[in-house]
């Protein structure tokens, strides 16, 4: 199948690249596409995309078996509706579940590796590692079982509904960099003065500066300065080194 990432992905930049269609469970040598909202592509081969067979929520009483095209958000409508609690971060996180995993995505200290208790990789059942927005996991992940033992909380809602009230509108991939430990990565951007800084299309939002918004066609080259820029400047300043969030495909 064709996808143009410059309307698929959610930063909205990209080329049109030719995509394999997964449709059954096989090892393979391809670069797993999910919702594209942790990822900055320019025009790359070898690109792979679930069919819809992967979407899909199985019930099986104290763990529920996700399919890894299925959305964060209708998971999390799903945890809603069935009065299941833990997963009301997944409001406000865009992705599909194997996305959310091989990522461990999460806000603050909720993550959903908290509730994983095992991720068919490749066809088998893993207990993977899992560390800040990141795991071991290298094959394709095609479902997951998630442990529930909570009851849905509406406050928690409100608080992660409250959390994004400073993130910046506009087309983005979230976070560029993870905050190294003891900083916020924002914090260190917004020091060296590059708060607002644009390139082409691209801006260093001038709300959270650890967000790049394309605010008008923005290039992958667009990006990419920027982002060599902010880790370079917060180097030189604070010897701190920003390590990349978002996953960049060449
Ligand atoms: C507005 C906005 C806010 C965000 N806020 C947050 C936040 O607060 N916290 C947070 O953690 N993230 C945040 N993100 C980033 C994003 O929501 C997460 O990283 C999410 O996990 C991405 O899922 P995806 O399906 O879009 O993955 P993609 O972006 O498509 O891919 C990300 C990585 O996962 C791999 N991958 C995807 N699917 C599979 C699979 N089935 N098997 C193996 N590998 C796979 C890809 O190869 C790639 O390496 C935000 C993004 C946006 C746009």
């Amino acid at each position: 199948m064709i996808i143009d990432f410059s309307k698929y992905s959610s930063v909205k930049i990209g080329g049109i690249c030719d995509v394999k269609i997964i449709n059954e469970v096989v090892q393979n040598d391809y670069f797993i596409v999910g919702n594209a909202s942790n990822l900055l592509i320019n025009n790359p081969k070898n690109l792979a995309i679930l069919g819809d067979k992967f979407d899909y929520i199985n019930n099986c009483g104290e763990i529920l078996e996700v399919g890894a095209k299925t959305s964060s958000y209708k998971f999390f409508e799903y945890s809603k509706k069935n009065n299941i609690g833990g997963f009301e971060f997944l409001c406000h996180l865009p992705g599909f579940l194997g996305g959310i995993t091989k990522m461990n995505a999460g806000m603050k200290e909720f993550e959903i590796a908290n509730f994983i208790e095992s991720v068919n990789v490749d066809g088998k059942w893993i207990k993977p590692n899992f560390t800040y927005r990141n795991s071991d996991i290298t094959g394709t992940i095609y479902a997951i079982r998630l442990k529930t033992n909570d009851i849905f909380s509406i406050q928690r809602l409100n608080m992660f509904k409250k959390m994004r009230e400073n993130q910046p509108k506009g087309a983005s991939f979230g976070s560029i960099f993870k905050n190294p430990q003891g900083f916020s990565a924002g914090a260190l951007i917004e020091k060296v003065g590059l708060k607002g800084r644009v390139k082409g299309g691209a801006k260093i939002s001038d709300i959270h500066a650890n967000f790049l918004i394309n605010f008008n066609k923005a290039t992958f080259n667009d990006a990419i300065y920027l982002i060599n820029l902010a880790r370079d400047e917060v180097f030189k300043k604070f010897n701190v080194l920003l390590d990349n969030e978002v996953i960049i495909k060449e």
